[in-house]
């Protein structure tokens, strides 16, 4: 099954894509990782760097491009689940892997900007905390230094949220007219989100 997971910034596509990869044993992909995994030496590096620390869409050929070459791979015939693509219309023109599904995960405008505001990831190993809900314990034993993402500034994460609510907004009513969306409640704790994810999918 080919799934795609939108939703306004700070609303969980990370972590439910996770759960649902593993439970549905299928790649979780995300556009915003591959843009954020490529190397200082590509000639990208820079350009992908500068739009997305100002919270500003990368042009969406260089995107197209490292998705078409990641969903190309041996992993992913059988379906994944994909999150960041869809932002706008243009990029499902350039890229239309054709969904089954479409997940969107709402949360209030207010919810968006307080979690990416508490949002750190470790440098050692690239995990996702929250400061404001994840347990103190679990922040304690992070074997690495806690960063902020350079995006996750309020001046770039509410052009991103512009963004997800002028373009994105678009793109969910079109799939909307084709019965593939499946709206989701996401301002409750990620477990409950995930069992909703799955009984809308009919895998509960
Ligand atoms: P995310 O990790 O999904 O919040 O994405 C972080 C940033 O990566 C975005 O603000 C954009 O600058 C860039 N990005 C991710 N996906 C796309 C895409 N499909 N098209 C253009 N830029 C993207």
């Amino acid at each position: 099954m080919k799934i795609l997971l939108l939703g306004p910034q700070g609303c969980g596509k990370g972590t439910i894509g996770d759960m649902l990869a593993e439970r549905m044993g299928i790649p979780h992909v995300s556009s915003g990782e591959m843009l954020r995994a490529i190397p200082e030496n590509d000639p990208n590096y820079k350009v992908a760097n500068d739009y997305m620390s100002r919270g500003e869409l990368v042009p969406q050929d260089i995107v197209a491009a490292l998705l078409k070459e990641r969903f190309s791979r041996d992993d992913c015939k059988n379906g994944f689940i994909l999150e960041g693509w869809g932002r706008c219309r243009l990029d499902l023109e350039l890229f239309d892997p054709v969904f089954d599904k479409v997940i969107v995960l709402n949360i209030s405008r207010d919810t968006s900007i307080k979690r990416i505001s508490g949002r750190r990831l470790c440098d050692s190993d690239g995990k996702v905390y929250n400061i404001y809900t994840l347990p103190k314990e679990e922040l304690e034993n992070c074997q690495g230094n806690l960063i902020q993402r350079a995006d996750d500034t309020e001046e770039a994460v509410n052009r991103r949220l512009d963004i997800y609510y002028s373009d994105t907004q678009e793109v969910i009513d079109d799939f909307k007219l084709q019965e593939k969306v499946l709206e989701i409640d996401a301002e409750p704790l990620p477990d409950e989100i995930f069992s909703n994810v799955l009984s809308a999918l009919g895998l509960q």
